[in-house]
């Protein structure tokens, strides 16, 4: 009984197109060559080639999903805003570049490094007076922002990118630090496909270790009556939570 209906809920999807829009790499490539590459500024497109070198080139934003969030902070005219987990700044340059001005990023990373690689194009770009650069643990800044009351309510936008078993935590605290009718957009939150896994498949280490995190977080996402929610096959996913109390 249970599989009928869902073979039928399967159909109904069928029917009206939804059921998945990418049926392939090459539509994939599609959109990146059509839309995505010709668009993007010169020290985003060196910036990701750099990091196409580096072996942890895995952990960058896809040039699509770059695209969307210069999109996106624009659409809502952010200003102030921060990021959790940068690497070598891909989606920074992405948000710095869409930000006026004097617009500002507080981004935060355990890696300086890998933040250096980038900072060279950041610089280039002439957006690094936009972005305040603090290395360590993300959590005990949130916490510190937190203690001060005029830091609540005070960020636009906010891009959670880094340690998926501390997003709770991080949201936590986010939902103090951003503004109602701001936007707090978690990364990663397909998780490889593994939400969907069944319990024995074959999953590399780090994914299934991750994936309950992922799993646990899209659930309290879904319930959360302090935001609205939209969470788009965008990269590995990304979830946009708009607060609205
Ligand atoms: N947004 C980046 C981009 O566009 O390339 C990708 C970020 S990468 C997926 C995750 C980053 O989170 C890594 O650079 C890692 O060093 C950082 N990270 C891990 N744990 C962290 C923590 N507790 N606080 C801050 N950053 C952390
Ligand atoms: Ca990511």
């Amino acid at each position: 009984m249970a599989s009928e209906s869902g073979n039928s809920q399967q159909s109904r999807h069928q029917e009206v197109g939804h059921k998945s829009l990418l049926q392939s790499d090459a539509l994939y490539q599609y959109i990146l060559e059509t839309s995505v590459y010709p668009r993007e500024p010169e020290p985003m497109k060196e910036l990701r080639e750099i990091t196409a070198k580096h072996p942890w080139n895995i952990m960058t934003t896809s040039a699509d999903e770059g695209q969307f969030l210069n999109m996106l902070l624009k659409l809502i005219n952010a200003k102030n805003t921060m990021e959790i987990g940068v690497y070598t700044g891909y989606s920074l340059l992405a948000t710095a570049l869409a930000l006026p001005d004097d617009g500002k990023i507080l981004a935060m990373d355990i890696n300086r490094e890998n933040y250096e690689i980038g900072l060279p194009l950041i610089e280039k770009a002439g957006v690094a007076h936009k972005i305040d650069f603090r290395e360590g643990p993300a959590l005990p800044v949130l916490d510190l922002l937190v203690e001060d009351e005029k830091n609540h309510g005070s960020f636009d936008f906010v891009f959670v990118d880094a340690d998926k078993d501390n997003y709770l935590n991080y949201h936590r605290r986010l939902l103090e630090l951003v503004k109602v009718g701001g936007v707090i957009a978690y990364d990663n939150t397909l998780w490889n496909g593994s939400v969907v896994a069944p319990p024995d498949a074959p999953l590399r280490k780090y994914v299934r270790y991750y994936r309950d995190f992922v799993l646990e977080l899209n659930k309290a996402l879904a319930t959360d009556p302090r935001i609205e929610i939209c969470q788009l096959p965008v990269g590995d996913g990304v979830t946009l939570c708009r607060r609205i109390k």
